[in-house]
């Protein structure tokens, strides 16, 4: 059974998953390689990878909850006229072994983890994980739910990490191309590093470490790196409305570390940001997760860089930093 396959091949501790046909024409107009990314991050770092070798598309429209993604039958066609599928893990898009049990079936497409190897860290109501250990791929049980935080790109080692897997996919399925893959990853690894490093100086010197988030649980990897303290209306994206006692709390740290700003997302719960910012007097300020970009952002031309620099902007207001 290919599902099988599958998970033997990852067990190995391969990043890349199904038939590797190495060298063949690829499928795409041009002879440019065809890659279709489920979401913003790998959209945005296959096209600065690729270049002009590649033509990407995004699976899911801007605007979409990955977290609660129903498949459309005419995803796994799209998908299976790519010569390369991305997605970010097992634990993010727990629908991949479907593509990829449908699409294999047509065609030699590569589908790449690009987390594979990422660091993990577990969600707030698992304690008992160690952070750095995947669960490998889902079982067929309709009710997996992953125990791990599944945003890893917001960790700025992780995101070097998917960019090297993507690198090597593109490599694979386009080796005559593979200096100009290796140069493009490169030249976008340094700029991720650069801005690494301002985030690092720019939080260091702070009034507050306190990063209060009205939306889903998202911004861990984040807080992890530079030291933040993150707390959220929503311990998962799985969780259910915040109860009113779990609201009362927010004001009430609100309110005892005197914040004066806290932050929403458009895609959970915004409204709720907009109750606890009247109620407590504090301002607003957005971030982005990198994942549901709107079709506004989108179409506009942001970039993954270019959400990140508004974070950083927004996260040093928040903090009060020098
Ligand atoms: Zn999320």
């Amino acid at each position: 059974m290919l599902f099988k396959k599958i998970r033997m091949i990852f067990f190995i501790g391969l990043t890349l998953i199904l038939s590797c046909a190495p060298a063949e024409e690829p499928a795409g107009k041009d002879g440019r390689l065809a890659v279709i990314a489920t979401i913003f991050p790998l959209y945005d770092f296959a096209r600065n990878i690729g270049g002009d070798r590649v033509s990407v598309t995004m699976l899911l429209p801007p605007g979409s909850d990955v977290h609660h993604y129903e498949l459309k039958p005419n995803d796994i066609i799209r998908v299976s006229k790519a010569d390369i599928f991305l997605f970010t893990s097992f634990d993010l898009e727990q629908w991949a072994y479907k593509i990829i049990n449908a699409a294999a079936e047509k065609t030699n497409m590569l589908a790449v983890e690009t987390g594979q190897g990422a660091f993990l860290l577990p969600l707030p109501d698992s304690p008992e994980l160690d952070p750095g250990h995947s669960e490998g791929p889902p079982t067929n049980d309709p009710n997996h739910a992953s125990k791990y935080d599944p945003h890893i790109w917001l960790d700025a080692a992780n995101a070097q990490k998917m960019i090297d897997n993507i690198a090597a996919a593109f490599i694979i399925r386009d080796p005559k191309n593979s200096e100009v893959y290796k140069e493009n990853a490169g030249r976008y690894k340094r700029r991720l590093t650069e801005l690494d490093e301002k985030y690092r100086v720019s939080l260091s010197a702070c009034k507050t470490k306190t990063v209060l988030h009205a939306g889903h649980w998202a911004f861990a990897y984040l807080a992890n790196r530079y030291h933040l303290r993150y707390r959220s209306a929503y311990n998962s994206s799985a969780d259910a409305e915040p109860s009113p006692q779990q609201i009362l709390s927010l004001m009430e740290q609100v309110r005892a570390q005197k914040l004066r700003y806290i932050y929403y997302e458009d895609l959970a719960a915004p409204k709720l940001a907009g109750v606890i910012a009247s109620e407590t007097g504090v301002e607003l300020l957005k971030l982005n997760n990198g994942h549901d970009v709107g079709k506004k952002d989108f179409q506009a031309g942001e970039t993954f860089l270019s959400l990140m620099e508004k974070n950083l902007a927004n996260l040093k207001k928040g903090m009060q930093c020098r």
